[in-house]
């Protein structure tokens, strides 16, 4: 059996992860957010200090860098334990757009991603290429959105900090070198699917950009 699937794609900070996660919940499915996987890899990358994708593979191996349930979440796991809080260090993001452009580590992603989905019912998957490359008969793909000022200041209010709009305009820089980094890659670039309804959030509550999203699922999959 393969899981229905649901594809949010988008640039970095669109809010992808959060939606994501509060669409699953509200139709009973699993979350996994496919740009983890990307990071636990750029983890070893750093650690190894090579980019050699061979090698990064037969590391992730080596030290077991899997995806497990926890709860409806599906996340990796690396030496037995949570990745969670070393695959979102500073380093790590500054780096991990470059890592997720070598092609062996796109296919060693793009297999445990198809594996988990052999696993569920319904997934709820959130990454650059998942419509495009990864998942091309989704039940249903969304490309999120919001302007970079939008996204700059949320991803700077969720790390707590104060700011001004120097800081904002700063951070918006950072996240478009990720973006055009990823769109520009030859291998599965970042880009919004024919058929993806396009969801832009500038100006949408939270609760508004999930529940759209939820709407257009429990249509395509008649839940
Ligand atoms: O979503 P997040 O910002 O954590 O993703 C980190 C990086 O992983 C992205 O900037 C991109 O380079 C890569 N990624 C990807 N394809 C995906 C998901 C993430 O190339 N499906």
């Amino acid at each position: 059996m393969i899981a229905r699937v649901i594809a949010i794609d988008g640039p970095a900070a669109s809010g992808k992860s959060s939606t994501a996660a509060a669409v699953a919940r509200e139709l009973g499915a699993s979350h996994l957010d496919s740009g983890a996987l990307y990071r636990g890899l750029t983890l070893i990358a750093l650690e190894l200090g090579q980019d050699d994708p061979v090698g990064i593979v037969a590391e992730a191996d080596r030290r077991g860098l899997v995806l497990e349930h926890d709860g409806a979440e599906i996340v990796p796991f690396l030496d037995g334990r949570p990745a969670e809080s070393q695959i979102r260090s500073e380093a790590v993001t500054a780096a991990v757009s470059r890592i997720a452009a070598l092609s062996v580590l796109r296919e060693w992603v793009n297999a445990r991603l198809r594996d988990a989905a052999t696993l569920e019912r319904i997934l709820v998957l959130d990454g650059r290429d998942i419509g495009t490359a990864v998942f091309p008969d989704a039940k249903l793909k969304v490309f999120l959105t919001a302007s970079p000022e939008a996204r700059a200041r949320r991803r700077l209010a969720q790390r707590g900090e104060m700011f001004d709009s120097d800081t904002v305009r700063a951070e918006a820089n950072v996240l478009a070198a990720r973006d055009a980094s990823d769109a520009s890659r030859a291998v599965a670039p970042l880009r919004r699917a024919a058929d993806a309804i396009l969801v832009d959030t500038t100006d949408l509550s939270f609760r508004e950009q999930v529940d759209r999203i939820v709407t257009a699922a429990r249509k395509a999959l008649l839940v």
